[in-house]
């Protein structure tokens, strides 16, 4: 037996409790993990809260990564006893997630621990901070570099903007958080931040084109925010996409993408290749210390992570949910 956060629809709409379940009930997949760490991102959010149609089939186990040990496997790749994480794949969405003390899952979409990295610290990075090296990637291979100018992140206090900010200070680039939270503006100066500005000022609509202030931009809110944005970069600079916290429009003219060169990134972690998945989370135990995730990090238990994720699509918490399942 083992316990699970279950998601399950009914006439009157949408549950979801924390469930003993038995192994039985595991779905189809070559090999079964013990999981130790799983985490809360926007997208689990949405998914417990029933505000967005992240769930395709019930009932669901939530969760789109985990981090934990290999406790059967017929995939000679994953022998038991080895140490994996899982982000994205539909995991969580499709197919039974992390929230929960075990998952059976496909050997295609492990990756295995990188040397020294604990199951924690994997998750206190998390989807978001493996997101947000995705985005540094698409900046570094654009070829930005830390003399060519500021880095703007917006959404800079959530898990994927904190992050973001952490990996480019550390990387020695001077990046700028945008945020909705003027509040924190000591914790993200303490993370990483070079500067920080409201993002009131790019909630409204922008020109074509705006005064050239960002060599780059790593973008967790979409709508109005990335359009305006896009409007501030100098010429050839490049702008990461990630997210839609803000809206999943984007009310944008093509002024900088055909009169300053700027090149716009879409970046996807759930269908990234493994090669770019194994590449960033190499990046990720190189540069992120325990001291960066602890400064970034609330544990909670599985029976705390229901309210939690309910929280999370409002927007109000900052840093990331580490869940211990
Ligand atoms: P969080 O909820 O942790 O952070 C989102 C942040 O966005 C908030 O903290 C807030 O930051 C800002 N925000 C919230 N609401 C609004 C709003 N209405 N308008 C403008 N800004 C807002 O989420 P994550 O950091 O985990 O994820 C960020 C985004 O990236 C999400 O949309 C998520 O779905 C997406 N994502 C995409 C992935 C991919 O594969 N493409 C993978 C992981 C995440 P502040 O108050 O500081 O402005």
């Amino acid at each position: 037996m083992f316990r699970a956060i279950v998601i399950d629809k009914n006439a009157d709409g949408q549950t979801c409790a924390v469930r003993e379940l038995d192994d039985s009930a595991l779905p189809a997949g070559d090999v079964t993990i013990a999981i130790e760490y799983s985490t809360l991102n926007y997208k689990d959010g949405l998914a417990i809260a029933g505000s967005a149609p992240v769930v395709r089939s019930f009932p669901m186990v939530p969760g789109i990564d985990f981090a934990g040990e290999v406790i059967a496997s017929e995939d000679p790749r994953w022998p038991v006893g080895k140490r994996v994480l899982l982000n994205g794949w539909g995991v969580g969405e499709r197919h039974w997630g992390g929230l929960s003390a075990r998952a059976r899952v496909s050997g295609d979409w492990l990756v295995a621990l990188p040397d020294g990295m604990s199951a924690r610290q994997a998750m206190a990075i998390g989807t978001a901070g493996y997101t947000a090296m995705l985005c540094v990637m698409a900046l570094q291979k654009h070829g930005l570099k830390p003399e060519d100018g500021d880095i703007l992140v917006t959404g800079a206090s959530g898990g994927v903007g904190s992050i973001a900010l952490m990996l480019l200070k550390k990387l020695g680039y001077s990046a700028w958080a945008m945020t909705g939270k003027a509040g924190e503006e000591a914790y993200l100066r303490e993370i990483g931040a070079a500067g920080v500005m409201d993002r009131v000022e790019y909630q409204k609509a922008s020109r074509p084109l705006e005064r050239e202030r960002w060599a780059g931009v790593i973008d967790c809110v979409g709508g109005t925010v990335l359009a305006h944005a896009c409007a501030c970069v100098r010429y050839d600079g490049a702008v990461a996409a990630c997210g839609l916290a803000g809206g999943m429009d984007l009310p944008a003219t093509v002024a900088p993408f055909i009169l300053r060169g700027v090149t716009l990134y879409g970046i996807d972690s759930v269908m990234c290749p493994l090669s770019r998945r194994e590449a960033a989370w190499q990046q990720l135990a190189t540069l992120l210390g325990t001291a960066d995730l602890e400064a970034n990090t609330r544990e909670i238990g599985l029976d705390e992570a229901i309210a939690a994720a309910q929280g999370l699509s409002a927007g109000q918490h900052v840093g990331r949910f580490l869940v211990r399942v």
